[in-house]
């Protein structure tokens, strides 16, 4: 076992007979003053050297109040539980710390991270003792302990991997491409560029690529960071006169993944450190990996010379995925969560969110901690409640025609119109008008409705629709038309 340590555990006193086991009010001082000076959660811990009586009683049966314990954890933190939470196992319980065995380092860190407080929550609860949580990595089942001592090791996503992505015609060549690189770093697609709106992939295949790098090769050197963080550890390195450290730690790693390099535009610096990191690394044969919210010519105030080699290897885009793909990982999410959800909910989520992954997630954490709390199980009344107000605003049966035969006719413009090229505000208006409605009505992609309309791409589309709503907030003579609309398209 490789051990962690989460907090800091102060053994303080013998145990005593018919000595309560909560801190003294000494010991309570000394908790809430490290608390505050140094930002540290001390525990005290009370000493027996041998195992507690009650550890003792549970100790024959740790299985059974672990699935106790995940089963509260389940309740208290919908969002961060996972289905693999049932393959943890416990380790070890002794001088009130509980040991959980983790399949591996990730996620060991993905419950350190997110998870601490409410496991121990839940034990403290299940027990009826002040025990503290201890996440350890279990090497029998698999893990790579020399990654736990490399300094630039890479904190990657348990949730993130190829196996939870959900493939569709939105995502299929950012995917392959992926995977491609992942079995073959620097060998295949060089840099490799993933670009895409916001929510829809780029960072959970930044890690899942990472994940089959390390299973291959599991002390190949990565260094994995948002542009943002690069750019803040550069200025770092240079108050403090540690270029050459920055640029030894970056320009000899195999692997170099940066996520969101748009961050890079109008940071001249560091775009020439950028530059001469990229040089380095691509002339050695290693891979580098990028995403960016644009494509590499859209990405603005950024050099030339960077620009092009964004294009050197392959650059992949990430759409807006189709309604069948949005089903599809809904139902993959909630069985990577344990919930039981069935086909209607999984069609009814992704009828109603429709742009963003992110926010499909976020929905179905809703309905999932709805009905924890009512105590009911999941079905579409439920979903219905629980997701509440805009459910009134998508609903089954809007097709985009209906949609456009109500624009044209409250405008007075013809389809013609909307399908052309023409910009004048009057024509304009009402094509936006119809993009939001599609939206907010249908289940259609972003590419889908953009094709409805001329054959605009889903950022046209994506723009009309923050406009429109933007302007259906703040101008009370849009809201009324399209309110008005709304009612035409769906008189009730
Ligand atoms: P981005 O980096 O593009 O903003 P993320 O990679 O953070 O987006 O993705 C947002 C959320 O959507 C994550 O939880 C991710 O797991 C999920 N997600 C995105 N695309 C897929 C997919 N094709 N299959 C499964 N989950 C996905
Ligand atoms: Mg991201």
């Amino acid at each position: 076992m490789t051990k962690r340590a989460p907090l800091c555990n102060l053994t303080s006193r013998t145990a005593t007979e018919g000595m309560p086991d909560q801190p003294t009010r000494l010991e309570q001082k000394f908790m809430q003053v490290s608390k505050v000076s140094f930002g540290l959660d001390v525990r005290f811990m009370v000493f027996s050297g041998t195992l507690e009586k009650w550890e003792k009683d549970l100790a024959h049966d740790t299985a059974e109040l672990f699935v106790r314990i995940v089963e509260r954890v389940r309740a208290l933190d919908p969002v961060h539980t996972r289905k693999w939470f049932d393959d943890l196992v416990v380790a070890r319980l002794d001088a009130g710390i509980l040991e959980v065995a983790c399949p591996n380092e990730a996620a060991a860190q993905f419950l350190e991270d997110n998870c601490l407080s409410v496991f121990t929550q839940a034990a403290q609860h299940a027990t009826g003792h002040l025990v503290a949580i201890r996440f350890v990595v279990n090497q029998a089942a698999g893990a790579t302990p020399s990654l736990a001592v490399d300094p630039s090791a890479v904190r990657l996503h348990p949730d993130y991997t190829f196996e939870s992505f959900v493939v569709g015609p939105c995502n299929r060549l950012a995917h392959a491409s992926c995977i491609a690189v992942s079995h073959s770093p620097g060998n295949t697609y060089n840099p490799l560029f993933v670009y895409g709106a916001v929510g829809l992939g780029k960072t959970h295949l930044l890690h899942a690529v990472c994940h089959g790098v390390r299973k291959d090769t599991p002390d190949i050197r990565i260094q994995f960071l948002s542009c943002e963080e690069f750019v803040n550890r550069f200025i770092t390195a240079i108050e403090q006169g540690l270029l050459a450290e920055f640029q030894s730690q970056f320009r000899t790693v195999d692997v170099l993944v940066i996520d969101d390099v748009q961050f890079l535009s109008e940071r001249e610096q560091s775009q020439e450190e950028f530059f001469h990191t990229f040089n380095a690394i691509y002339n050695n044969h290693r891979q580098i990996i990028l995403t960016a919210d644009c494509a590499p010519g859209e990405i603005p105030a950024i050099e030339e010379r960077l620009i092009s080699r964004f294009k050197w290897g392959l650059v992949a885009r990430l759409d807006a995925p189709s309604y069948e793909t949005r089903v599809a990982i809904v139902q993959k999410k909630a069985r990577l969560r344990g919930i039981d959800i069935g086909d209607e909910v999984a069609e009814y989520i992704a009828g109603k969110v429709i742009a963003n992954i992110r926010e499909l997630e976020g929905a179905l954490t809703i309905i999932y901690a709805t009905a924890q709390a009512a105590g009911e199980p999941i079905n579409l009344q439920l979903a219905r409640q629980a997701l509440g107000r805009q459910q009134a605003e998508t609903r089954k049966g809007v097709s985009i025609t209906e949609i456009i035969d109500a624009v044209t006719r409250f405008y007075d413009v013809r389809l013609a119109d909307l399908q052309s090229k023409r910009r004048s505000q009057s024509i304009a208006l009402p094509r936006q008008v119809c993009m939001y409605l599609a939206r907010n009505l249908t289940r259609h992609s972003l590419e889908e409705i953009g094709g409805h309309l001329g054959g605009r791409d889903h950022s046209t589309v994506l723009h009309a629709y923050g406009k429109i709503d933007e302007l259906r907030r703040t101008d009370p003579q849009t809201r009324g038309q399209i309110d008005q609309l709304i009612a035409a398209i769906r008189p009730e």
